[in-house]
């Protein structure tokens, strides 16, 4: 799994993509010439158009996809297949209805070998670490959707990655639990007793994506490539109702509309 040459190792960068190009078998060209990087503790979002490749996009970083041509590393290491390193929480949640938030969270312990005892205090801590102390005996269908995205959060966390992917993480909340939840998020993930390094979003929800992110690369095209990065240098926690914030989506709205080729 380990490649030869290294790269970004020493300059912070966590995951680096570079000149990422992906075809699908039935010859749909999703992506050319994709390039970018997420660093230490940096909350990186992706952004684009329905249908555009962001989902792909996540699942090549995570080593899900392989690429056409053109490499992923993770702290300097070519990505050739997923690694317990670097989790993807998706869209829909998934906690299994028969087990509770702390077997749910246990799960993501199996592979590291620990004895039940200490993989109940890992996931305990894990569940603290997300705002669901006290909850760990409840079913998914005794919680809220809020609750369970916690629990799938909790879970990834629990694995002890240097990177977690998440796609469109808030979309199936409604908007005042989604709210809530990303007030939460980036604390939680960027806390001091998280070794957690980056964090890539794939949404499409452009007030979710300035109010947690430090920068946003948008993809848009056919085949699609990143046609802006957006470093926003807003101070947290970030209200919508700052102008800045209006001037931050006024931006990416018109990298998002404004027609390539
Ligand atoms: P997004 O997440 O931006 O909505 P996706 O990554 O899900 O976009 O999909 C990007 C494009 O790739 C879409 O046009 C989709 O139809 C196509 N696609 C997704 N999976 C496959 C597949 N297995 N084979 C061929 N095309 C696919």
């Amino acid at each position: 799994m380990i490649c030869p040459y290294r790269s970004g190792e020493d300059s912070g960068t966590t995951i680096e993509v570079r000149n990422l190009e992906f075809v699908y078998e039935n010859g749909f060209r999703v992506f050319t010439n994709v390039n970018l990087t997420a660093g230490e503790k940096q909350f990186v979002s992706i952004v684009g158009p329905s249908g555009v490749g962001k989902s792909t996009l996540l699942r090549l970083i995570g080593g899900f996809l392989k690429p056409t041509s053109g490499e992923v590393y993770l702290e300097g290491r070519r990505i050739l297949r997923p690694t317990p390193r670097v989790i993807l929480v998706h869209q829909s949640i998934v906690t299994f209805p028969w087990m509770t938030a702390l077997e749910n969270v246990m799960l993501a312990l199996k592979p590291k070998r620990m004895s039940k005892e200490e993989a109940r205090e890992v996931a305990r801590q894990a569940l603290e670490r997300v705002g669901l102390q006290g909850f760990e005996d409840l079913y998914p269908k005794e919680m809220s959707g809020g609750m369970r995205q916690r629990v799938a959060v909790a879970r990834a966390l629990a694995a002890d990655p240097a990177v977690l992917l998440m796609d469109e993480p808030f979309a199936h909340l409604d908007e005042l639990t989604a709210e809530g939840l990303r007030q939460d998020i980036y604390n939680i993930l960027f806390s001091e007793d998280n070794p957690l390094r980056s964090v890539i979003m794939v949404s499409h929800n452009l007030t979710e994506v300035l109010e947690l992110s430090d920068r946003i690369y948008v993809v848009n095209g056919s085949p699609a490539t990143i046609v802006a990065t957006v470093d926003v240098r807003m101070p947290r926690p970030r209200s919508p109702r700052n102008p800045e914030f209006d001037r931050y989506l006024d931006l990416l709205y018109g990298y998002l509309t404004r027609e390539r080729r």
